[in-house]
């Protein structure tokens, strides 16, 4: 037998460490104990949970010096292990032991607060959440059938935009270089086709929402129903892409379709399509400064979108739309640790106070960001902020706070989002 893939379980002492390994290992060979420390050294053991292999090792005692009666060191300690744990961008799992009653979930802020998106309650005591905790391990661990490094994942990629500005063309231009386009589809639901698609050995599906016609001549209500039909399309989509006819500029219509991304909170970018009909063949940039500024004033409400200006007709500027998803997808993988993101955002309250909402003002007692990095699609960055009273910040100030933020990590595509929690 090769080596294991290794699965540590780490913790301060007396979390139920000892008592977890025995459960996964199925084997009485760890003591346990009440008394914090039992555990001295570090205890391995092969497991096998649904056919899937691996070394489980338990690695005792971090901080035993720590009081566990004081909360507040007991807290810092569980901070400190996530901080460094996060570093190892190994893949990780919250386990929340303890849980000994199925309706036993207000530590939930507890965990999130860690920063991390998956947690796993269970009682090793009694036996809870075993199976549960055993497929989210295996889900991690490589398949031995193939020792190949996983798959990148699937992008979604949504083509919105109103009847007629191009969107069959684009999903036509982008699939020209295949031979079969008709067997590969691989599901049609009654809002839009989904195409599998390849580009550089990157898989896609893209949401062709333009793929259902409505039989009737072109009419407003077309217009209409093309936008609750996109609602879909961009709910399960990982990133959208708005097409916009640069003859026509930004309409009303499409200012409904982006308010829907604005809403669904999704990475997106703006495609201006039929470029071949507008660019004049002198002063090329002026003309590009003037296109672009015009549809960031129509859309400001999307403002950390991108804007592709091509032709679908002529395949010119194809390139830049996946150029710009491949930044989309490079900087949602950006993350800020705990302790620069909770001095960013001091030295933001400092350099510009909140406004005061009735007699109360804004703070925030600590932020975290939540890891997505083992995540199999596209997340827009997410903070958690802890704050005094979550009605004290403003729109104003979330952008501003927003755009602390995206000075220091750009955040390409992607929209910034804050979740509040109130301190109590
Ligand atoms: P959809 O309803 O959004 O799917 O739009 P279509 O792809 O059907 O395009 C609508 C019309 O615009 C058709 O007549 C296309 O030939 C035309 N069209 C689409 N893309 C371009 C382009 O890049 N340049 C030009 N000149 N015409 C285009």
């Amino acid at each position: 037998m090769g080596k294991l893939p290794i699965v540590a379980i780490v913790g301060r002492p007396n979390v139920g460490k000892s008592a977890l390994f025995n459960r996964l290992v199925r084997q009485r060979v760890a003591i346990v104990h009440d008394q914090p420390g039992v555990t001295r050294d570090r205890l391995s053991a092969d497991c096998e949970i649904d056919s899937v292999r691996f070394t489980l090792v338990d690695t005792g005692g971090i901080g035993s010096a720590i009081d566990a009666s004081f909360d507040e060191q007991v807290r810092a300690i569980d901070r400190l292990l996530a901080r460094e744990l996060r570093s190892t961008k190994k893949p990780i799992i919250v386990v929340a032991n303890k849980i000994d009653h199925p309706n036993q979930t207000d530590h939930e802020t507890e965990f999130t607060e860690l920063g991390f998106a998956e947690v796993v309650p269970v009682s090793a005591a009694h036996g809870r959440g075993m199976t549960e905790l055993a497929e989210r391990i295996a889900a991690h661990l490589p398949d031995e059938a193939s020792d190949s490094a996983p798959p990148s994942p699937i992008l979604k990629l949504a083509i919105v935009g109103r009847p007629n500005v191009g969107k069959s063309s684009l999903i036509n231009a982008i699939l020209q270089h295949r031979q079969t386009i008709v067997s590969d589809i691989a599901g049609t639901t009654r809002d839009a086709i989904d195409i599998p698609y390849q580009r550089d050995g990157k898989q896609f599906i893209l949401i062709d929402t333009a793929g259902i016609r409505s039989r009737g001549k072109q009419s407003s209500s077309v217009e209409v129903f093309s936008v609750m039909r996109s609602q879909k399309s961009i709910e399960r989509a990982d990133v959208c892409a708005l097409v916009i006819d640069a003859v026509d500029g930004v309409t009303a219509q499409d200012k409904k379709i982006a308010g829907l991304i604005q809403e669904n909170e999704k990475p997106c970018l703006v495609v201006v399509n039929k470029l071949d009909l507008v660019k004049p063949s002198t002063r090329a940039r002026d003309f590009f400064d003037a296109i672009l500024g015009q549809i960031r004033s129509n859309l400001f409400f999307l403002d950390y979108a991108p804007i592709d200006v091509l032709s679908a007709h002529t395949g010119e500027n194809l390139d830049r739309l996946f150029q710009s998803i491949e930044r989309i997808e490079k900087h949602a993988q950006r993350t800020l640790g705990t302790g620069q993101l909770n001095r960013l955002l001091q030295q933001a309250l400092e350099a510009h106070p909140p406004p005061a909402r009735g007699n109360r003002r804004l703070k925030i007692m600590y932020a975290t960001q939540i890891d997505f990095k083992q995540a199999d699609s596209i997340h827009p960055p997410t903070f958690l902020l802890f704050v005094n009273d979550p009605q004290t910040l403003t729109d104003d100030y979330r952008r501003y706070l927003e755009g602390k933020i995206r000075e220091q990590l750009g955040y390409y595509g992607l929209p910034i989002l804050f979740r509040l929690r109130s301190r109590h």
